[in-house]
């Protein structure tokens, strides 16, 4: 039977006749499993106000009470994490395990906002002048809005409104189009938590829905993760508008192998963050930098433990790797192959002729590729390809290694495979990166430190929820006290100097 996904406002499914609507996809069958609603102007409108009433009584809600929600929708979502990771693969096309995989990092971050009355301390001063003291707080924005990609249905939105809650703001989601459902199942744990309706609201849709909250005059702040162009566009529409905004972009990944580096380990994390998610991360390692003599060495060992992978349907347990996202990703994503040949690239491995294990033949299917001598300006290098595609370039020397991370455009994540720990540390200090792995080759910061890039991988200045995310969604004020005693001075009209 074909689904229908609506809006969640006000603390109700949305019950109205939409104007627009778009397909939603079986990546693993290629076929439309259902319709979701596109919100109009006029809907998002609705969502805003709903956000918008709600606000007053929630940001005077205790803290007690607040964590109490945010304990209560923990357990709800330990709970219902299969559901939730069986909707992900239904939609996004990963395997089972990797849906599970992003909603435990999720819920990192909904633990982190259950810290939020430690979190939110302020500080105090006594007797900054004297008998006067000063103190600081962080107060709520009011309505905040996140706009989230297709590749993590479930744990992007969870990288922001659980901390916008938590902080005392309404929120407003406006989801992928492309797999829409988890969100609608956490608005429903939401409220069977206790948040009061309102408080978290989704809106359903597409370029519409996104231009009717950037210049919405009651949203305050929006959190957008996505592509760089896309990032770009919705950094500068937002902030014309008078919006505090962060804008998550693109990646392109180096993983930089030095020659005394443990190539079985180096091999299993590049095959690993390769090709985990069908490539589909924001922190997929695209480009792999082998430094010296250790290139041959490692493509063999990668295009061994690759052909052994299972690439089948993400429902199926035993599948290691799911379909592509939709038919024209898929294709996108094997043109960098033919591309990459043309410009010299050599097809170490051929990811069109990789054996699908159960799967439908109208499934989006492309298994993992890898193209050895790579080179910066091939197209396969420049641009960021979100699949199972892997770039190998060889360089002599860690020097230029380092260049290419650092005249790369994107700065989102990057890792150095040794047992050196002398380079491991300055290529920490001299890689312009926001998020580095040392020996690690997914370094995606826990829930209590916090996530982003740095040049074409972020516009504005706070990274996402950690303690950059508290700061996001808050405001902060300082209050300087005086209560009257029998010594006040009386008029004064200099300006305010401490004594
Ligand atoms: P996308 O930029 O196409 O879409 C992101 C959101 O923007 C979606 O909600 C979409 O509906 C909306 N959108 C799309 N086109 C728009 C337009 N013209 N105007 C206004 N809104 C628009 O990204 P995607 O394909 O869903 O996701 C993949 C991209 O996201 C990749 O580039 C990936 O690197 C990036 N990503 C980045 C991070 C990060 O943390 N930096 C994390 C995950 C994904």
């Amino acid at each position: 039977m074909s689904k229908h996904v609506t809006h969640w406002i006000g603390g109700k499914a949305w019950d109205g006749a939409a104007e627009r609507r778009g397909d939603i996809y079986n990546p693993a069958t290629g076929k439309v499993s259902g319709t979701v609603d596109f919100a109009s102007a006029t809907v998002v409108g609705d969502a805003v106000a709903a956000a918008a009433k709600a606000f007053p009584g929630w940001r005077s809600f205790s803290l007690a009470k607040r964590t109490s929600v945010l304990f209560a929708f923990r357990e709800l979502i330990i709970a219902h994490r299969a559901e939730l990771a069986g909707l992900i693969s239904s939609e996004h096309g990963k395997v089972t395990s990797d849906a599970a995989g992003e909603v435990a990092r999720g819920l990192e971050v909904v633990e982190f906002a259950c810290g939020i009355a430690h979190l939110l301390k302020g500080g105090f001063s006594e007797n900054v002048s004297t008998g006067v003291d000063a103190y600081s707080i962080r107060q709520p924005l009011g309505v905040v809005a996140g706009i989230t990609p297709f590749n993590f249905p479930a744990m992007v939105p969870m990288w922001m409104f659980p901390v916008a809650i938590a902080c005392g703001n309404s929120f407003v989601l406006k989801p992928s189009e492309k797999d829409p459902s988890a969100s609608l199942l956490l608005a429903r744990l939401l409220a069977e938590a206790g948040l009061p309706d309102g408080v978290f609201n989704i809106v359903q849709g597409d370029k519409e829905a996104v231009d009717a909250l950037l210049t919405h005059p009651e949203v305050r702040a929006v959190s957008f993760v996505g592509s760089t162009p896309i990032a770009r566009y919705v950094y500068e529409t937002g902030t014309a508008s008078g919006k505090r905004v962060q804008a998550l972009g693109g990646a392109k990944n180096h993983m930089v192998v030095l020659p005394d580096a443990d190539m079985d380990l180096a091999a299993d994390a590049a095959v690993s963050a390769g090709f985990g998610s069908a490539g589909e991360r924001c922190m997929a390692v695209s480009v792999l930098v082998a430094v010296g003599s250790a290139g041959d060495d490692l493509v063999a060992k990668i295009a061994d433990r690759v052909a052994g992978l299972r690439v089948g349907p993400g429902g199926d347990e035993r599948s290691e790797m799911g379909p592509l996202v939709t038919g024209a990703h898929r294709d996108k994503v094997a043109s960098y192959l033919d591309t990459g040949v043309k410009e010299g690239a050599t097809l170490a491995v051929d990811g069109r002729m990789h054996p699908v294990i159960g799967g439908d033949a109208g499934g989006f299917w492309l298994g993992p590729s890898v193209l050895d001598h790579v080179t910066p300006e091939m197209s396969c290098y420049r641009e960021e390809i979100f699949g199972p595609v892997l770039s190998v370039v060889r360089v002599p020397r860690y020097d230029d290694a380092l260049q290419l991370v650092t005249e790369n455009p994107y700065g989102n994540g990057t890792a150095i495979f040794t047992n050196d720990g002398g380079a491991a540390r300055r290529f920490v200090s001299e890689a312009e990166v926001g998020m580095i792995g040392v020996n690690v080759p997914i370094p995606v910061p826990v829930g209590y430190y916090s996530f982003g890039g740095w040049k074409a991988s972020l516009f504005g200045d706070t990274h996402i929820y950690g303690t950059e995310g508290i700061h996001f969604y808050t405001r902060g004020k300082a209050v300087t006290s005086r209560w009257l005693d029998p010594s006040h001075g009386g008029v004064s009209l200099g300006f305010p100097v401490n004594k």
